[in-house]
């Protein structure tokens, strides 16, 4: 499979199954700059709509461009002290891959490795990511991988609500920059900061979800963390079949942004000033 960037992407395209909705629940904090607008339910494949779905093949800059942009971001994230995981961290692990990718990688935060060598996903899991992308033809220079966090949590401990909060943004602009057409969060973390729900990764895995982030409709298709199928087989089974959609969904048409409806105020009724 090639995942280019304009033009017709070379893999097969089964029929979209329909779009679950996620359970509803009290959205989590949006990020400040409001990069992601959460879909309300995307539109389901099979239903007319009066504007046509389309290939996203809109990106805005070449190539090279967006390279240099994105090596530029990580120049100025190297040196980020936003939070206290700085004090503690070895480098800043920004994230790696091909920023041209139609395809990106969230996962949580670096690991023991990830922070001595200042590239994500280089352990055990991420052999395991490696292993799943061979299964469905790709390669990790062919996608682009980062985390929520960049700096390494002490003892690779859960990361906390305020480190997401100081490192969200670097996700966001990274995503803006990037301009990928699916997003793959990997695991409960990245799932909940991009889709800004609380719904877990075991009850939303595998669903695909319409949404725009970083200014961009993009696909969020959310599967479980590779460290979870380490040891557990049946969970290997569940992130295999769930990765042998994302051919499907590179090539998926999605309707183009709704339109801004501005609802003109109701004019207030003429107050009487008494003036007379
Ligand atoms: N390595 C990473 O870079 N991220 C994870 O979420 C886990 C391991």
């Amino acid at each position: 499979m090639r995942l280019c960037r304009r033009g017709t992407l070379l893999a097969p395209m089964p029929r979209p199954r329909s779009t679950d909705s996620w359970a509803i629940g009290a959205p989590a904090s949006l990020p400040r700059n409001e990069q992601r607008t959460p879909t309300t339910n995307s539109i389901p494949p099979n239903t007319p709509t009066s504007r046509p779905a389309r290939r996203l093949d809109c990106r805005r800059v070449d190539a090279s461009t967006r390279s240099l942009s994105l090596a530029a971001f990580a120049d100025q994230v190297a040196g980020c002290t936003k939070c206290a995981l700085a004090a503690g961290r070895t480098q800043v692990v920004f994230g790696s891959g091909n920023p041209d990718s139609e395809l990106m990688f969230v996962g949580e935060a670096p690991g023991f490795h990830e922070d001595k060598q200042g590239v994500p996903f280089v352990g055990a899991a991420g052999k395991l990511l490696e292993q799943l992308l061979a299964g469905i033809g790709l390669s990790r220079d062919e996608v682009y991988i980062a985390n929520v966090l960049k700096c390494r949590p002490p003892g690779n401990r859960d990361p906390m609500p305020e480190e997401i909060q100081a490192c969200e943004g670097h996700l966001w602009h990274q995503i803006e920059l990037i301009e990928p057409r699916v997003v793959a969060t990997l695991g409960n973390f990245a799932t909940k900061l991009l889709s800004g729900r609380p719904t877990g990764i075991t009850r939303v895995h595998g669903q695909e979800q319409e949404t725009t982030l970083g200014g961009r409709r993009v696909l969020l298709y959310p599967i479980y963390h590779p460290a979870a199928a380490l040891y557990t087989p049946r969970m290997l089974e569940v992130l295999q079949s769930d990765f042998a959609r994302i051919p499907e969904l590179l090539g998926r048409e999605v309707a183009p942004p709704e339109p801004v409806v501005l609802t003109p105020a109701v004019a207030e009724p003429a107050v009487q000033l008494g003036l007379f």
